[in-house]
């Protein structure tokens, strides 16, 4: 889950991070309250999730209320990077003296929580890497002994720097860490932390990604509308009806119970030279509720052309499945073959109600997959 700047920054804040005095306006009239009240030149940064606002568009400067109203009217409603400007982050202005970058991130290929710091700060820190790597510092954390100022200030060695900045820098690096550490973050960055004309460190700019999987124990995030990082649209509304639902990239549904069994019939799928358009695990249980809606959601999906069902009836009851399956069949919107393979308990009660409904249904769950696929080509 990605949190927008101004909600990075609220946590970082009760970390000890300075910020810049500024709110969240939502219309013209708001900054220009906002401005008022900060008495100086601001900036004004669109609240979406994605970086580089900067180049984009999304950051605009105002010497006064008048023209902080001027420009919020220019970026409230526009679209930049594809998405939709609602809030602004009004904020005094800072006066840059130098800009640093400085992140915690997860390294997947390492598996450890990576520290990364540049002296390169306010720009594409891939670029930094790739240009100019001596400016980038790294350090691979031990999750068994953390890391603190004091390896900090080893990381930061490698830079020219004064002691005074080196302990500021390594004091921020430190708090990002803790910061991490307790919100379960996939990401921290500030980019950039800048040091002011009067030699103040502040944090121009905050990322934050909460690991999805970490959100059940974070209260603090319950109940917001926030999209999480990389769902798609079905993915979202499969969720909020808990089913394990996965997008991909072909034209067959596949839907079946256990997941185990759904990895294997996507297998099939690509075996037979077909191309899954999702996974679909109903669980265990065979409910009849889940399985026709879980079907309903496959079928709805505009690239769907066919659906295959495989059914391993233990706790499942073939007949409840197959009910289902009629029932998803004759209330979704758009007619698509559906071919189930189906065996165990109740199999017998099962075939005989999809038969009845003239559902297509095989054997073995090779003959189903082979069977839609068919179906599909003869579209
Ligand atoms: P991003 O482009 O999405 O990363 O947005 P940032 O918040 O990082 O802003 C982009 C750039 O605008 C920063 O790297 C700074 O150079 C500049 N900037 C942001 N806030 C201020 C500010 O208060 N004062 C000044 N002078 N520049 C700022
Ligand atoms: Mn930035």
């Amino acid at each position: 889950m990605k949190l927008l700047e101004f909600e990075a920054k609220a946590i970082l804040r009760e970390y000890g991070l300075r910020v810049s005095p500024g709110r969240v306006a939502t219309t013209p009239e708001e900054a220009e309250l906002i401005a008022r009240e900060i008495g100086r030149p601001v900036v004004l940064k669109a609240q979406i999730p994605v970086a580089g606002r900067g180049k984009a568009g999304g950051i605009l400067f105002a010497s006064g209320p008048a023209e902080a109203a001027e420009m919020a009217a220019r970026l409230i409603g526009s679209t930049i990077k594809e998405s939709l400007v609602s809030q602004l982050l009004v904020e005094e202005a800072l006066e840059i003296e130098s800009e640093y970058y400085l992140s915690v991130t997860v390294d997947r290929v390492v598996k450890r929580y990576a520290v990364l710091a540049s002296t390169a700060g306010g720009v594409d820190i891939e670029q930094v890497a790739l240009v100019s790597p001596e400016r980038l510092a790294r350090y691979w954390t031990d999750p068994a002994s953390g890391f603190g100022e004091e390896k900090a200030r080893e990381m930061l060695g490698q830079f020219d720097l004064s002691d005074d900045i080196a302990g500021e820098l390594a004091s921020v690096l430190a708090t990002l860490f803790s910061a991490a550490m307790d919100k379960d973050a996939e990401l921290v960055e500030l980019n950039p932390l800048v040091r002011t004309a009067s030699a103040e460190f502040v944090a121009a700019d905050a990322r934050m990604i909460v690991d999805d999987n970490a959100l059940f124990r974070h209260e603090e995030f319950a109940g917001r509308s926030l999209t999480r990082e990389d769902e798609t649209s079905l993915e979202s509304e499969a969720r909020k009806q808990s089913l394990a639902y996965v997008d991909l990239p072909g034209d067959t549904g596949v839907v079946g119970n256990g997941a185990g069994l759904v990895m294997a019939t996507v297998d099939l799928v690509h075996h037979f030279g077909g191309s899954p358009a999702n996974f679909l695990d109903i669980g265990g249980g065979g409910d009849v509720d889940i399985t026709r809606r879980g079907l309903l959601l496959v079928l709805s999906k505009p690239e769907v052309k066919g659906v295959v069902v495989n059914i391993f009836g233990g706790i499942t009851r073939c007949d409840l499945v197959a009910q289902a399956v009629v029932e998803a069949r004759r209330e979704a919107a758009v007619v698509k073959p559906i071919a189930v393979s189906m065996m165990g308990t109740n199999e017998a009660e099962g075939k005989r109600m999809l038969d009845e409904a003239g559902v297509m249904n095989f054997p073995t769950m090779e003959e189903a997959v082979q069977g839609i696929l068919k179906a599909q080509a003869g579209l």
